[in-house]
């Protein structure tokens, strides 16, 4: 559940946000464009790349008719002036991927993914209605929460489903790959944290760093286990990727998948590792045992709705993992809930 976190010192770049069915041109090679989502997080930026092959498009939101709208708008003032030559998703996000199959369907365009993310959407995706909802009560269970959540929570089966549409044959990218458009040199990279394979690309020579999720401006991106999987420490993942981004400072541009983007990363990371400390610190200061629901509601003092409490909770869990790696909390299990105590 992604939180403000303090912005005030960060410039913005001087670009105008693209209103409904507007493009903005932020580089030579990069069309900038903000679909509507109905969450909190109430939009996404997506981008185009231009190569000399067509457009690479970056990201697509989610499987809706209003999101198929709204690309019935950007498409044509894109393929009016050349053909869509791929579809770049960053992450396996709903709100990032949800709409890649019927784009891909749309434009004839492949799907280039990194092989983690798109193992983690092939997982989801291959859930049935039963076994998704297996998983999120089990995890929900040892995280604490109230019966009834856990109840409602089952009664919804796979959630991921519902925002992510089929996903077709994708290209797995990998490491080494440079998209060259008609302007530049752009280098991809790896990151975990937010997500566990979340996709990048960066062009060393202009200073510009799409870093979609990671490196958000207004918001702390959320850092969540996985429910599959809550005992990992992603958060000691993000530390790292945060001191790996140390040396993009004021010379670089940050380009977001929310909100604006910025100048300098570094300065950004600062305030996010200052960020983080200071939630670790709230529950460490508890000195009680404290189950993940818990740590939620010291960390979130908010009402929540269910899809809300969904990254809150594992957020918080994320936090509670981490306090465990550092030695200052041990976990233990009590009649299958995780309870996290002073070592
Ligand atoms: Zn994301």
């Amino acid at each position: 559940m992604p939180v403000p976190a303090d912005t005030a010192t960060l410039q913005k770049l001087n670009v105008p946000t693209p209103g409904d069915g507007e493009m903005v041109s932020i580089a030579d090679d990069l069309l900038w464009f903000r679909f509507h989502l109905p969450f909190r997080l109430n939009h996404i930026n997506l981008f185009a790349l231009d190569t000399d092959q067509g457009w690479m498009l970056i990201d697509c939101g989610i499987n809706s008719d209003d999101i198929g709208a709204q690309w019935d708008v950007i498409l044509p003032q894109l393929e009016g002036r050349k053909p869509v030559a791929g579809i770049i998703v960053t992450h396996h996000h709903a709100d990032h991927i949800g709409y890649a199959g019927a784009l891909a369907a749309r434009t004839g365009a492949p799907i280039h993914i990194g092989d983690v993310e798109h193992s983690m959407a092939r997982w989801a995706l291959s859930q049935s209605e039963d076994s998704f909802a297996a998983v999120a009560a089990a995890t929900y269970a040892n995280f604490g929460l109230p019966e009834a959540l856990v109840t409602r929570t089952t009664s919804v089966g796979n959630y991921y489903r519902k925002l992510v549409g089929d996903f077709p044959e994708a290209r797995i990218i990998t490491p080494d790959t440079v998209i060259e458009t008609v302007s530049g040199n752009w280098k991809v990279r790896f990151d975990a944290g937010h997500a566990p394979g979340h996709l990048g690309l960066y062009d060393e020579v202009r200073r510009l760093y799409i870093a979609v999720d990671f490196l958000l401006g207004r918001i702390s991106p959320n850092i969540s286990v996985s429910l599959r999987d809550p005992d990992r420490d992603v958060l000691a993942q993000y530390y790292e990727y945060l001191t790996s981004v140390a040396n993009l400072g004021a010379d670089w541009q940050i380009i977001c998948g929310h909100d604006w983007h910025y100048h300098d990363g570094a300065a950004r990371a600062a305030q996010l590792v200052a960020h983080h400390d200071k939630r670790l610190d709230e529950l460490r200061v508890i000195g009680t045992p404290q189950t993940t629901s818990d740590a939620m509601n010291t960390l979130f003092r908010m009402e929540l709705t269910d899809h809300e409490i969904f990254f809150a909770s594992c957020e918080a869990r994320a936090h509670l993992n981490h306090l465990v790696s550092r030695g200052d909390l041990v976990r233990d299990m009590q009649d299958g809930v995780a309870v996290f105590s002073p070592a």
